[in-house]
């Protein structure tokens, strides 16, 4: 299997060059140049394996460099008894009669991101065998909250690879923050930058750039690469969990062999959903993909009128991880949806570069009309979803999940379309005890880790593994720059 650019199909990768490569030298996203089809009885042959042996027989159809002994050892070290506190890694709850919540927080950072930054370091330290690169890779990332503690966790210890994660030191929640600080490893390295998110992404864009620093690096052994969600070595292990969850609901016999199921999937920046879409296409029977925003709706609007404008104001909302106005991984949409049109999509992302706007021809409008449903969610709804139905339900939501539940209540309500449907559940609760206190109806919430205990209290929930270790543990970086000195951290992070 090849890889190609989005925006130049000929310019072929092999899949160890497009996830060390992370992004096309184009500036395009490294695509498959096909999607496989499963073979006919597939979904009920996997339907008795583990998970790990799913994810390798899913992963094996895309990665051809890659041996199975190889991608079984990945898959043991990713998602092991060690790393998540379930057997079956991924469970799907019934909440009710046709809803099914995917819980893709059993992690160790407790958030859906925790699937894919498991595997990715390993996918890339088999890449740089492969391709015999003799310099390691450094992982810098820019974050605002769940990505970088899932990159810590995942790459911590990894052979030859550094991981130095940037926060904004006045833009992440506080227990996003303690779980970054304490983070453990002898690879890692974390640092708050002054300044809000964009002060830390744009800093982190110009290390990338920079050819002193590059040069630097190259001296000391290293070269720079990301971990983040545009890497087609974070797409691919998020099909695995659409799979495996079709899989365990035949095994349950909640559905038949080729019963309908509608996916709904809380969006930021379009890589969980369309990992869904690709499930779909490789003949898991998905009928409507239904995508999910917070007031930073600006996907609902692109699904709903074929105009992309991401001309608007941002909101800081309780569903940080949903606040995003460029969705990078809609241009892999795009192309599938172009049907391998290079030359539309790049046309399409200059026009979204230049002025920030773009519409799509009236033939991908009606492909997106028959393939999504779209909707969007405020932040009274979201608590107030959150309350109903844990209280009807005796289901609790974190409120990026509570998003997706919502928006299916309205598709539903709209359509009278009740078929099955399974809500990507993407964070534990305990990731946002004052939201979700706030929607229970405590207003005299405890402060700091102590919070966490309340709500355990409060729902008879038990506050998950990793979020309770973090009581006591030792804070190891304590550190923040200006953003301009932000290389001189890099160096001394280095060691
Ligand atoms: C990252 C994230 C999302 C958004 O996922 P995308 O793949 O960016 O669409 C939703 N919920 C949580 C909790 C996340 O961390």
């Amino acid at each position: 299997m090849q890889y190609i650019s989005t925006r130049d199909k000929r310019k072929e990768f092999s899949a160890a060059e497009a996830i060390i490569q992370g992004l096309a030298p184009d500036g395009g996203l490294l695509t498959p140049a096909y999607l496989p089809r499963l073979p006919g009885h597939a979904l009920e042959e996997l339907a008795s394996m583990s998970y790990q042996q799913r994810a390798v027989y899913v992963m094996n159809l895309f990665l051809e460099e890659y041996s199975v002994k190889e991608l079984t050892g990945y898959a043991v070290k990713a998602y092991g008894p060690d790393k998540f506190d379930t057997d079956q890694v991924v469970p799907v709850r019934k909440v009710d009669g046709n809803t099914y919540a995917l819980e893709l927080w059993h992690g160790p950072t407790c958030a859906f991101k925790d699937l894919a930054l498991q595997m990715l370091p390993h996918l890339l330290s088999g890449a740089l065998e492969k391709t015999g690169a003799e310099k390691d890779a450094c992982i810098l990332v820019a974050t605002s909250g769940d990505t970088g503690k899932g990159a810590l966790e995942g790459f911590r210890d990894v052979p030859r690879t550094r991981i130095l994660v940037f926060y904004p030191k006045d833009g992440v929640a506080a227990m996003q923050e303690l779980q970054m600080r304490t983070q453990e490893g002898e690879n890692v390295g974390v640092c708050a930058v002054a300044g809000n998110f964009d002060d830390a992404q744009t800093g982190v864009k110009r290390l990338f750039s920079d050819p002193e620093l590059r040069a630097e690096l190259d001296r000391r052994g290293y070269f720079f690469s990301s971990a983040n969600s545009i890497n087609w070595g974070r797409v691919l292990p998020q099909i695995v969990y659409y799979i495996s969850a079709y899989c365990d609901l035949l095994r349950t016999e909640e559905i038949a062999a080729g019963d309908p199921l509608n996916v709904c999937v809380p969006t930021g920046n379009f890589g969980n959903i369309l990992a869904a879409y690709y499930a779909k296409k490789m003949g898991v029977p998905i009928a409507k993909l239904i995508c999910a925003s917070n007031s930073n709706n600006v996907l609902t609007d692109f699904l709903t009128t074929g105009v992309y404008d991401r001309n608007r104001p941002f909101h800081t909302t309780i569903s940080p991880s949903m606040d995003i106005l460029i969705s990078s991984n809609l241009e892999r949409m795009l192309y599938a949806l172009t049907k391998g049109e290079d030359a539309e999509v790049t046309g399409y992302m200059e026009q979204l570069s230049r002025t920030g706007r773009y519409e799509v021809s009236d033939t991908i409008k009606g492909r997106i009309r028959s393939l999504f449903a779209a909707g969007w969610c405020g932040e009274e709804e979201t608590v107030d979803t959150i309350g109903r139905i844990y209280r009807e339900k005796d289901y609790l939501l974190d409120p990026h999940t509570a998003v997706a539940f919502r928006v299916l209540e309205k598709y539903r309500e709209e359509t009278g379309d009740e078929t099955k449907t399974l809500v990507a559940s993407t964070a534990s609760p305990f990731k946002f005890c004052d939201s979700v206190l706030t929607a229970l109806g405590v207003a005299d919430q405890a402060a700091g880790v102590e919070i966490m205990e309340q709500l355990s209290q409060v729902t008879g929930r038990p506050v998950p593994g990793p979020l309770a270790a973090l009581k006591g543990k030792p804070i190891r970086f304590s550190g923040w720059t200006e953003k301009e000195q932000m290389a001189q951290r890099v160096l001394e992070m280095l060691g």
